[in-house]
């Protein structure tokens, strides 16, 4: 990473808020949005001051899985008021840019970008701001390790070895920059069959166990491929603000990870 984690870069973390949890992946596509939407949920449900900010700069999902489009508003002109949705402040970079167009940034402007939405926007007194990454490494996995010194990191990931592979290096660059590793959580792990109940390994069984022992690392959650999850992300109310099994296992994830 050519830099030292701790070299003397100020700090862009928002004075009220007591803890920051890093959501990352390596690939795209394996539901790290969707799995850091409905923590987000899941913890305000259980009594948290909980922010979410959208950092995955190419491709903000949240505006959408969190069913917000409003165009966040700055009354004195200098601080943005965040806006929220199912018990959580939520800012992206998707709200302030026009979704149809592409976002084709150079490294300082992405982090120039993430320094904005933690140091200008008013997230007010948080117990938890969860950071949705971009998938992988780069610029802006940096800035936030570096700058914002997050509390923890979860790694999500589907069970194949494509996807663990890319995970393994995202785990490697937080362990370098000094980031708690919290642990790993198996996305798409399985599908439960609706009428007969059998449970079938789409994407191969236990990979992400297997590596996360290997790690010493906890394997926080298991989560199935679930119709209703797609369903609500794209309606934009996370599955974890109902009442079904995927809403309780995000219950006992939260629970899990704030005690
Ligand atoms: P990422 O943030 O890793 O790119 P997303 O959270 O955007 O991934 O998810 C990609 C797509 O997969 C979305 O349409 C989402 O609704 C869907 N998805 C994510 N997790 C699940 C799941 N457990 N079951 C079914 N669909 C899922």
């Amino acid at each position: 990473l050519g830099q030292h984690p701790k070299g003397g870069t100020s700090s862009i973390r928002p004075a009220g808020v007591a803890s920051i949890l890093a959501v990352a992946s390596g690939k795209g596509g394996v539901g790290k949005s969707t799995v850091a939407s409905n923590l987000a949920v899941a913890l305000a449900r259980a009594g948290r001051r909980v922010g979410l900010l959208d950092a995955d700069i190419h491709g903000p999902s949240q505006p959408r899985m969190m069913g917000v489009s409003a165009r966040p508003t700055s009354p004195d002109g200098q601080r943005i008021t965040p806006l929220a949705a199912h018990g959580v402040v939520l800012m992206s970079i998707g709200l302030m840019l026009d979704p149809a167009k592409s976002v084709i940034w150079r490294g300082p402007m992405l982090m120039g970008a993430l320094q904005q939405m933690l140091t200008q926007v008013d997230w007010g007194a948080l117990d938890v701001l969860i950071v949705d990454l971009p998938p992988g490494t780069g610029d802006v996995q940096l800035t936030l390790s570096q700058r914002a010194r997050p509390d923890g990191a979860i790694i999500v990931s589907t069970p194949q070895d494509v996807a663990l592979l890319d995970a393994r290096k995202a785990m490697d660059m937080f362990t370098t920059l000094d980031v708690p590793m919290l642990g790993m959580i198996e996305n798409m792990s399985y599908f439960q069959c609706p009428d007969c109940g059998h449970e079938a390994h789409i994407f191969g069984h236990g990979g992400v166990r297997a590596e996360a022992e290997k790690l010493g690392l906890a394997l926080l959650a298991a989560l199935p491929i679930d119709l209703e999850t797609r369903l609500a992300g794209d309606a934009g109310r996370p599955v974890a603000a109902g009442e079904g099994a995927v809403a309780q296992a995000y219950a006992g994830l939260a629970a899990r990870l704030v005690r």
